[in-house]
């Protein structure tokens, strides 16, 4: 059996070696290696797959983020909604810019944000929502965009987990990040749409919107040398640009090799009743850039984990420690909004298993019967 990985970088890079060898090989050859074609021609292929007029490369996630938000134009003190329990950069962006996070728990289901916890965080400073569609299923949008137009709040959609995922909204299918006024999202090497280094992109349909965007990532230039306004400096590199217009054609391969893993899992451990399994909610499809459990009061994660360990059984705690109990942050428990019950619970209980596009059913079966195993005995 092959060695299990959380993420299978190298095999899934020996499939596409040639055409990647080529990417790299011609960026160098060229050596525009800021700015160069590959940039645009990305940028060109992201829009039209993600059928969204403006895509702006930038250099990483966390920068689409905070460049989204910049765009936006908000006063400090501004409050910008995000979930208790994700990544940092969400509400990193948020106070590095001096607005003020307002954190608001999940729903136990589909661990996003919860649209009813939103609607009561919701105050006459709320300027803007941040939703991330975590493990690659989208947030519940529809409330969302509603409570958004009914208050006049925009919504930046955090994607860096759910690049290639479908949202069904009225009779129409769109892709997950532009659904809201700006979609974000990342390129690190580990996501399903992932570089060979760091990277990442800002989309919206707006033309003024993007203006901005293209303008605050670029120095706050639209001249050389000319700065209309406070910006940072946030690029793709084209080696980068490169290798994911290769792998961008293989995205949705990607995402249904994912999902077959994850079709595996569901089926062989539907009869453990320590585990809850992924839900799916009903207007989204799953691309699970995540397999995540959540563990049932009695079972010891820590001792599953070693257990698995033990047996060359990789997994990971995505994530450990809620934002609100996050040493920098310190954000205080409002009880109007709810002690972050479901932030606190996943938390401790949630537990990712491998997920890439390179998992055979020889290590499904292995891994699978290995947590059989467990649990049975
Ligand atoms: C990875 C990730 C980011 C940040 O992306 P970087 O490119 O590492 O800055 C932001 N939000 C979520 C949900 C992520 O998973």
């Amino acid at each position: 059996m092959k060695p299990i990985q959380m993420v299978d970088l190298k095999n899934q890079y020996e499939h596409i070696r040639d055409e990647m060898d080529q990417a790299m090989e011609q960026v160098i050859q060229q050596t525009a290696f800021i700015n160069g074609p590959q940039v645009r021609e990305f940028a060109g292929q992201l829009a039209d797959y993600l059928q969204v007029e403006h895509v702006i490369p930038c250099a990483n996630g966390t920068d689409a983020l905070q460049i989204a938000l910049m765009a936006l134009e908000l006063e400090p003190g501004d409050e910008v909604i995000t979930p208790d329990f994700t990544f940092i950069s969400t509400v990193e962006v948020v106070k590095l810019l001096g607005l003020k996070p307002v954190l608001v728990d999940v729903d136990p289901r589909y661990f996003t944000l919860s649209p009813d916890k939103v609607r009561e965080a919701i105050t006459p400073r709320t300027k803007a929502i941040v939703p991330v569609h975590l493990y690659g299923q989208c947030a519940e949008m529809e409330q969302l965009m509603e409570l958004a137009e009914k208050h006049g709040l925009k919504i930046i959609e955090d994607t860096a987990q759910a690049i290639g995922a479908d949202y069904y909204r009225q009779g129409k299918i769109q892709k997950a990040g532009t659904l809201g006024d700006i979609g974000c999202t990342s390129f690190f090497p580990s996501k399903n749409l992932g570089a060979f280094g760091d990277g990442g992109a800002v989309f919206t349909r707006d033309p003024d919107l993007a203006d901005k965007i293209r303008t605050i990532a670029n120095h706050g230039s639209h001249q050389k040398y000319y700065h209309t306004r406070v910006g940072v400096n946030s690029r793709l590199d084209t080696l980068q640009a490169a290798i994911l217009k290769v792998k961008l054609a293989y995205l949705d391969q990607y995402s249904r090799a994912r999902q077959q893993a994850a079709a595996f899992y569901d089926q062989a451990l539907a009869g453990i009743e320590q585990l809850q399994l992924p839900q799916v909610q009903p207007h989204s499809s799953h691309i699970y850039h995540q397999y995540t459990l959540v563990l049932s009061d009695q079972v010891q994660r820590d001792d599953l984990r070693e257990y698995l360990k033990d047996r060359q059984i990789p997994t990971m705690v995505y994530y450990p420690v809620p934002m609100h109990q996050q040493p920098a942050y310190q954000i205080e428990e409002s009880p109007a909004k709810g002690p972050f019950e479901v932030s606190r619970r996943l938390s401790q209980k949630v537990l990712s298993l491998p997920m890439h596009t390179e998992l055979d059913q020889e290590q499904l079966q292995y891994m699978t019967d290995t947590l059989k195993k467990y649990f049975q005995s």
